[in-house]
């Protein structure tokens, strides 16, 4: 693991919040621009870097996305909204054989950079709410539509866990 770049990392991320679907990102502040991973609406830095605020590092910017996704949850809707928006993980069990990883090498890589996530988050949060992993995707370049599924199958594998308050651990094995 890369802890010591991990902690020492002081990228400036733009904190902000979708025009189109009211949720927070993060974007790199050198990136052009950021796709929302929820609603696909592009956001070009440059027309967003006076809305949003700044934080170093990509633990803050998590944390910032979260506290944010908090304020915000409870104002307008009494909950926080990713959960539902990610769904209830309600796996349907005959179709888990399908999710299983299949031997092609970029999904080979994604359940190993998805693994690699999960080591990351569960140092950063013994729980945590499930959107941490929508926000911490993209810096591990997961594509947000296998997200989903990667959670099933980690979840079946019992490394990814709900908990009764709905929020999620890592049992790494
Ligand atoms: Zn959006």
């Amino acid at each position: 693991m890369e802890d010591a770049t991990w902690k020492k990392d002081e990228t400036p991320y733009l904190i902000f919040e979708c025009a189109k679907c009211k949720q927070y990102l993060y974007v790199k502040a050198t990136q052009k621009g950021k796709k929302c991973l929820r609603c696909g609406r592009t956001h070009t830095v440059s027309t967003i870097i006076n809305t949003g605020e700044f934080v170093n590092g990509i633990t803050a910017a998590v944390e910032m996305v979260k506290k944010r996704q908090d304020e915000f949850g409870k104002k307008e809707l009494g909950h926080t909204p990713e959960f539902r928006a990610f769904g209830d993980f309600t796996v349907a069990v005959k179709k888990l054989k399908d999710i299983a990883v299949n031997g092609d090498e970029s999904s080979e890589d994604t359940t190993r950079q998805f693994r690699k996530m999960l080591f990351e988050i569960s140092a950063m949060y013994k729980k945590f709410p499930i959107y941490i992993i929508e926000v911490m995707a993209d810096n591990y370049g997961i594509p947000a539509s296998e997200l989903k599924n990667l959670a099933k199958n980690f979840q079946k594998q019992g490394i990814l866990i709900r908990l009764d308050d709905y929020s999620y651990t890592v049992k790494m094995k």
